[in-house]
C-alpha cells in the first residue's frame, strides 16, 4: 500500500521505516529538516535500537522516502498515519494544534495530488488523544477542507503501544491492534496495512481506541507509583522492595506482568507524565475527582525530593549522576526525572557531573541539543560522555538510567556513597561499601 506519514518522532521513523520493511511505499512527512534529511540520506533521526539499520534499508530499496513536501507524500496515497506530537499545555490538557495542522495539511495536499485509484483515502490518528478529538476535531477541520470531487475521506484512531528503547521490537509485537472507526473501508485498509503483524486487528468505536491508550498508560503510571510507595515504607525496615515485588507477580490471582512494578525512580519521558495529567485534566473539566491517579502523579513528583532528601542527608558535596535520559537506550530528555534531579542538586549548591550513554555533549542532535542549550545551559555544561570523568571525585554516586559501563566504572574506583536507583547492579553491589539500594 502506499502510505504517507505525518511526524517523523519516535513514533513516526519506526512506523515508517518498519512499514517500508514490510513492504509498504512510505513517504514520511516533518516540518522538521531535522527529521526528514536524516531519513532521507538514509539515517535514523532519533535514537532508537535497530533504526539506523532499518532507514538505511528502506532508504536502498526506495520504499522509504521522507520530505517536507505533503504533496509528494500524498501523491496516490491510501493511507495517512499522524504521528505528530500531542504535548501538555501548561493546564495539563492536551494540545492539538499539530493534530490540526496535519489534518489540515493532508487535506489541502489532496485537492492538488493524483488520487489513489480506490477514489479512498484513510486518515488515521496514531497519536495519543483525547476521546472525541477523531470525531469532532478531525472531523471540522476535514469539514473546512472537504476531499476534491472523486476522493473520499474516511477518519479512525490507530493508537501506537511501542516504548522508547524498545520501539522496533514493541511496534512488530503490539500488545494488540486496535482500529476505531465507524468506517469499514478505513477498517480493510487498516487490517491490510497491518496485516504482516500477524495479530489479530480489533476494530472498535472511535472513542474507545482513543480511550485505550489513557487506559493503558494511567495503569503504568499507578503501577510504578504503587511499587515506588512499597520502596518508600518499606526501606524503612531494611526490606529489598524489589525482591518483594518479584515474589508478588507470582500471585496468579493479580494475572499481573511484572513491568512497571520494580521500586526504583520516578516514571518520567514525552508519555506517562503528559497522559495522566491529561486524564486528570478531562475529570477536572467534567467535575470528577480521580483519587487514585492524582495520588500516582503526587507519588512520582515526591519520588524526585525523596532522592534529594537521601543525599542531603549524608555527607558529601560532589555527585556523580549516572544517566540523564528518563530510560536507557534514549536520547529523549523530555521529562526525565533525572534531570528534574540534576536541577534541583545544582540548585542545592552541589556540584554535579552527569554521564550518559547517549545524551552526552559530542552526540547530542536536533532537538535534544536545542533543549539542553535553552532549556539546561548549565547541564550541557556538566555532562560527559567518560564515567570515569564523571566518577572522579565523586562523594556520591547516583546510579539512574544508565549502562553496563558507567557501572563497571563505578565497581572499579566505587565513591564513599552509592545511591541505587536502576535495581541493576546485583551481586556486585557487595563490592560497594556505601551502598544504598532501591528500597533498602
Ligand atoms: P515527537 O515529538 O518525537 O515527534 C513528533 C514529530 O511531529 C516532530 O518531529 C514534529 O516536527 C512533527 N510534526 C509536527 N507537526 C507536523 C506536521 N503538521 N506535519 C508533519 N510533522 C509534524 O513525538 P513522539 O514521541 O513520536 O510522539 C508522537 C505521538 O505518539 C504523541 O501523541 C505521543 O503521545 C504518542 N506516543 C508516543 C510514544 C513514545 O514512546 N514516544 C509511544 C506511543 C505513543
Amino acid at each position: 500500500m502506499k502510505v504517507a506519514v505525518f511526524g517523523l518522532g519516535y513514533v513516526g521513523s519506526v512506523t515508517a521505516a518498519c512499514l517500508a520493511a514490510a513492504g509498504h511505499e512510505v513517504w514520511g512527512v516533518d516540518v522538521d529538516t531535522a527529521k526528514v534529511q536524516p531519513i532521507a540520506e538514509g539515517h535514523s533521526p532519533v535514537v532508537e535500537p535497530g533504526l539506523d539499520e532499518l532507514v538505511a534499508d528502506g532508504a536502498t530499496s526506495g520504499r522509504l522516502r521522507a520530505t517536507t513536501d505533503p504533496r509528494l507524500a500524498l501523491e496516490g496515497a491510501d493511507v495517512s498515519l499522524i504521528c505528530v506530537g500531542t504535548p501538555s499545555t501548561p493546564a495539563g490538557s492536551t494540545d492539538l494544534t499539530y493534530i490540526k495542522r496535519a489534518v489540515r495539511d493532508i487535506a489541502e495536499a489532496a485537492q492538488v495530488v493524483v488520487r489513489p485509484e480506490s477514489g479512498f483515502h484513510s486518515i488515521v490518528v496514531r497519536s495519543t488523544v483525547p476521546p472525541g478529538t477523531v470525531d469532532e476535531v478531525v472531523a471540522q477541520v476535514l469539514d473546512e477542507v472537504p476531499p476534491p470531487e472523486g476522493l473520499t475521506f474516511g477518519t479512525a484512531m490507530c493508537p501506537e503501544f511501542l516504548r522508547e528503547g524498545s520501539g522496533l521490537a514493541d511496534f512488530y509485537e503490539p500488545p494488540f491492534v486496535v482500529v476505531g472507526t465507524g468506517n469499514p473501508k478505513v477498517g480493510t485498509a487498516l487490517t491490510d496495512l497491518f496485516a504482516f503483524l500477524g495479530k489479530e486487528v480489533q476494530l472498535v468505536d472511535v472513542r474507545t481506541a482513543e480511550a485505550l491508550k489513557y487506559a493503558c498508560n494511567a495503569f503504568h503510571a499507578t503501577k510504578v507509583s504503587f511499587a515506588n510507595e512499597m520502596g518508600r515504607i518499606f526501606r524503612h525496615f531494611a526490606v529489598d522492595s524489589r525482591e518483594v515485588m518479584k515474589i508478588f507477580v507470582q500471585d496468579t490471582s493479580l494475572n499481573i506482568s511484572p513491568y512497571y512494578l520494580k521500586p526504583g525512580f520516578a516514571f518520567g519521558g514525552s508519555c506517562l507524565p503528559k497522559d495522566l495529567r491529561s486524564v486528570l485534566h478531562l475529570a477536572r473539566m467534567n467535575d470528577t475527582e480521580l483519587p487514585l491517579l492524582s495520588g500516582a502523579l503526587a507519588t512520582n513528583e515526591r519520588s524526585v525530593r525523596d532522592v534529594v532528601d537521601r543525599v542531603i542527608a549524608g555527607p558529601g558535596r560532589e555527585i556523580a549522576l549516572l544517566g540523564l535520559s528518563f530510560k536507557h537506550a534514549t536520547d529523549d530528555l523530555r521529562e526525565s526525572p533525572n534531570v528534574e534531579l540534576a536541577e534541583r542538586l545544582i540548585g542545592k549548591g552541589y556540584n554535579l557531573r552527569i554521564y550518559d550513554a547517549i545524551v552526552n555533549p559530542t552526540r547530542l542532535v536536533g532537538a535534544n541539543l536545542r533543549h539542553v542549550q535553552s532549556k539546561l545551559p548549565h547541564l550541557q555544561r556538566v555532562l560527559t560522555d567518560d564515567p570515569n570523568a564523571a566518577l572522579k571525585g565523586a562523594d556520591v554516586a547516583i546510579v539512574s538510567a544508565t549502562d553496563r559501563g558507567a557501572i563497571n566504572a563505578l565497581l572499579e574506583t566505587p565513591p564513599p556513597r552509592t545511591i541505587d536507583l536502576s535495581g541493576r547492579l546485583g551481586a556486585d553491589v557487595e563490592a560497594l561499601a556505601g551502598y544504598e539500594g532501591v528500597g533498602w
